[in-house]
């Protein structure tokens, strides 16, 4: 009943009160617009590596060996030059020119905007577990960010993120399991002013939750972009050796690389 009288209002407010769609800025009746929406599936649809997200067709494959998450053996260029530690990547678009805006505004205050996306990345996720007859994983963990940036912004984007998908596919989440590593050196500039040979190196992580057991766990991190990967494979090569069983990727965007 109370559940109905929300919707009705929600209904009733935007048949009153236009939304403007975040992908294309046309008038429309919720965050995105039908076209945009079908734009973002087709993006998914795409060929593309199932490991780190990358376009197939511009990078070329080799063979992989056993992969929890995927049961495919395929493996991209850019998967060879990085080699790594993760072991599926699954992304809600592509960070093209078109949504561009969209990552900027999550990053930006729009929270609204971020839960909208995290909930469409966690149900295309869903699905796309359930298509491909793939276990759950047992654990999903936000990637941090710096003390400095989250003084900055207010909020760590991927914790929402990690919400929704822990609501939607109903596994558990934890927060501050980990923190960046602040003695690190490269964490006082972020990350789009970096050269791609000093954004190659990541953030540095560290385990702050000692007392919590990943021993045997397959572990999703949820993000908002992955760009060449390499901070998620930081995370994931941290885990792995404190024990996980294997380490994938949920994100909002994939920007795609030219290896
Ligand atoms: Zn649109
Ligand atoms: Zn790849």
């Amino acid at each position: 009943m109370f559940k109905s009288f929300i919707k009705n209002s929600k209904n009733l407010y935007f048949s009153i009160i236009p939304f403007y769609c975040a992908g294309c800025k046309k008038k429309c009746v919720d965050y995105l617009c039908k076209n945009c929406l079908i734009y973002l599936n087709a993006v998914k649809l795409s060929s593309t590596c199932k490991v780190c997200a990358n376009h197939l067709e511009n990078l070329g494959y080799a063979e992989l060996e056993n992969n929890y998450f995927i049961n495919t053996k395929v493996l991209c260029n850019a998967c060879v030059e990085y080699n790594y530690v993760f072991n599926s990547t699954f992304e809600l678009f592509e960070h093209d020119i078109k949504f561009k805006t969209l990552i900027y505004a999550v990053k930006h205050g729009n929270i609204s905007l971020l839960k909208y996306l995290a909930g469409l990345l966690a149900n295309n996720y869903k699905s796309f577990l359930s298509e491909n007859n793939i276990s759950m994983p047992d654990l999903i963990i936000p990637v941090p960010i710096s003390n400095k940036k989250l003084y900055i912004r207010g909020y760590n984007q991927s914790l929402y993120i990690a919400e929704i998908l822990s609501k939607i596919l109903n596994i558990p989440y934890k927060n501050n399991l980990l923190s960046v590593n602040h003695s690190s050196h490269n964490i006082l500039r972020t990350q789009h002013l970096l050269n791609r040979n000093q954004r190659s190196l990541g953030l540095e992580y560290i385990i702050s939750d000692k007392n919590f057991d990943i021993k045997g766990l397959n572990i999703l991190l949820a993000d908002d972009v992955i760009t060449t990967g390499t901070t998620l494979n930081n995370i994931a090569q941290l885990l792995i050796d404190n024990g996980a069983s294997s380490v994938g990727n949920a994100v909002l965007a994939r920007t795609q690389m030219n290896v």
